[in-house]
């Protein structure tokens, strides 16, 4: 008989996980509180198009590098990746609300080859959603006994329960005792500043297309929307200010004319990691209950796969 595994959170953590777990036989479900895969990576309409959030380019995908040794078995290089140009601010790129010791491993795979999907983020997230039995709207608001109760009073049972959520929100929702010492280090996980972006429109035309993202002193990302749209994207951490924004891109951009813009803050981009110490371990105190996702290792495509590589090996 298969093991029944639930999993909390359909972003790119848990579908990685419910994915792996599928392919060795494990029964999985996925409960999820919104009512679309992806998370983060999922993106949204604006101007009749769809935008992208958490997704925009990916590192380390071409043969034998470390993305693609997880995506090929999973059937998820079979989809249109292609290359980007990369910007030759690009390796010099520091940003300076991550620490030097995260932007290391972040960025090493993305200098040795960038690249994009037609479709972005919503096709990745569709893609791996396929085939699992995730169910939406399912919102976790307890755990207890091997056991995830959702808001709307259902429940589920299973052998191992993996949370995709932020570490100390899921030792939030479990009733069992778990010792204290490890839910204050939880607890303590400083998140890093989210990402603020502007989704502008643009003048038909009024700038040439590029593949891969333009970098402005290590602080302002300039990344443009799937090819034959009119969208251009600024992205910088923290909060920013959107006229700023297009007026510094403006200046690498003479050309640019921006009809109108819409401008959001994307909570989540991980807890800070300033070193080894503070990544965190899959298996909690709880020997049913796992962790993943971006917080416990490196954020990103990435280090959230590796994660989910890390959680499924340590399911017995
Ligand atoms: C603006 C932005 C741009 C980015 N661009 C890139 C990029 O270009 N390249 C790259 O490599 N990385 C990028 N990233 C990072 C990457 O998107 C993330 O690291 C990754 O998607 C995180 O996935 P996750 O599964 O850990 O988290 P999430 O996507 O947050 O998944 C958590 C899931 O759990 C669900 N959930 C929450 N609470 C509950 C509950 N109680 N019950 C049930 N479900 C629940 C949520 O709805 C969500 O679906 C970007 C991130 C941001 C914010």
């Amino acid at each position: 008989m298969s093991k029944e595994v639930v999993i909390i959170g359909a972003g790119l953590g848990g579908l990685l996980c419910g994915r792996i777990l599928s392919r060795r036989g494990f029964s999985v479900t996925v409960l999820e509180a919104d009512f679309f895969p992806g998370g983060i990576l999922h993106g949204f309409e604006w101007e009749g198009t769809v935008c992208e959030r958490g997704f925009h380019s990916v590192g380390g995908l071409a043969p034998g590098e470390p993305l693609e040794k997880i995506f090929r078995p999973l059937g998820l290089m079979d989809l249109p990746w292609y290359k980007a140009q990369p910007d030759e601010g690009f390796p010099f790129l520091r940003l300076n609300t991550r620490s030097d010791f995260e932007l290391e491993h972040i960025l090493e795979p993305f200098r040795k080859s960038t690249w994009r999907l037609e479709g972005g983020g919503v096709a990745l997230s569709n893609a791996l959603a396929e085939g699992l039995d995730i169910r939406f709207g399912k919102k976790a608001v307890s755990i207890e006994k091997q056991v995830v109760t959702c808001e709307d009073g259902s429940s589920f049972k299973a052998d191992a329960i993996i949370s995709d959520l932020h570490p100390a929100a899921t030792m939030n929702l479990v009733r069992d005792h778990v010792r204290p010492a490890y839910t204050k280090r939880l607890a303590k996980l400083q998140d890093g500043p989210g990402i603020f972006s502007v989704h502008c429109l643009m003048e038909p035309g009024c700038v040439k297309w590029q593949s891969g993202a333009i970098f402005l002193d290590s602080s302002l990302m300039i990344h443009f929307g799937e090819p034959g749209t009119n969208i251009l994207e600024l992205l910088c951490f923290g909060e920013g200010n959107p006229e700023e924004m297009i007026a510094r891109a403006s200046v690498r951009l003479p050309s640019l004319k921006v009809l109108k813009y819409h401008a959001m803050m994307c909570q989540g981009y991980g807890v800070m990691k300033h070193s080894n110490a503070d990544f965190i371990s899959a298996q909690t105190p709880l020997p049913w209950l796992f962790l993943t996702g971006q917080n416990l290792g490196l954020h990103g495509i990435l280090g959230t796969a590796i994660s989910a590589l890390n959680t499924c090996r340590t399911i017995p």
